[in-house]
């Protein structure tokens, strides 16, 4: 398996809510996990852990294509067949023909607002998207308007050249932009845009 491309993709993420940064993939980040708020601990600086926003995006569209509870114990899918697995790489099946993960999501950084306010909310089950453990909580959050710099890093293998998705609009793209594809889908259902989509090839 050859790697034949990298595609950068770049994009602001403005909450248009307050929202809770939790570090837990499980919890979805969003409206979830415990109290504070995550924050580099050398500049005091709230941040998105890419895993967070990665966990996310899977979560969603496992849910979109009915790959969603595949696995015992609420784990993502691990089939190795379905588009999920091969953007993200097949859960706890290092065996799987799909290779490696083609998808890297780097920690977004703060680049404007980022004020504390606490606010009391439910916690978000990652199965249902309800309310989870009948709890309301007083969470850290980051003010509304604040915006975070996102970078999502893109690998492309030859065997990806015969991949063909079909997005929500039921566009069918093929290869490179077949993945693409998925990356947009999966922001658009957590509701952030793509603004730049760059290309190296290797
Ligand atoms: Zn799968």
């Amino acid at each position: 398996m050859q790697r034949t491309a990298i595609h950068t993709i770049t994009f602001t993420a403005r909450c248009e809510s307050g929202l809770h940064i939790g570090g837990s993939q499980d919890e979805l980040a969003i409206g979830g996990a415990d109290n504070p708020v995550i924050k580099n601990p050398e500049t005091g600086k709230s941040y998105i852990p890419g895993s967070s926003l990665k966990g996310k995006m899977r979560a969603e569209l496992e849910k979109k294509l009915g790959q969603f509870g595949g696995n015992k114990n609420d784990r993502p899918c691990g089939c190795g067949q379905c588009a999920v697995c091969r953007l993200f790489g097949a859960h706890m099946s290092p065996g799987g023909n799909l290779g490696p993960s083609r998808i890297l999501v780097r920690d977004g950084q703060l680049l404007r607002g980022g004020r504390i306010e606490n606010k009391t909310e439910n916690i978000i089950d990652r199965r249902t998207g309800a309310a989870a453990r009948g709890g309301l909580r007083s969470n850290e959050r980051v003010i509304e308007g604040t915006e975070f710099k996102m970078q999502i890093v893109l690998q492309v293998f030859d065997q990806d050249s015969a991949f063909s998705y079909k997005d929500r609009t039921e566009k069918e793209y093929m290869g490179d932009e077949a993945l693409q594809a998925i990356i947009a889908d999966g922001l658009n259902l957590v509701t952030a845009v793509p603004q730049e989509i760059r290309m190296r090839r290797t």
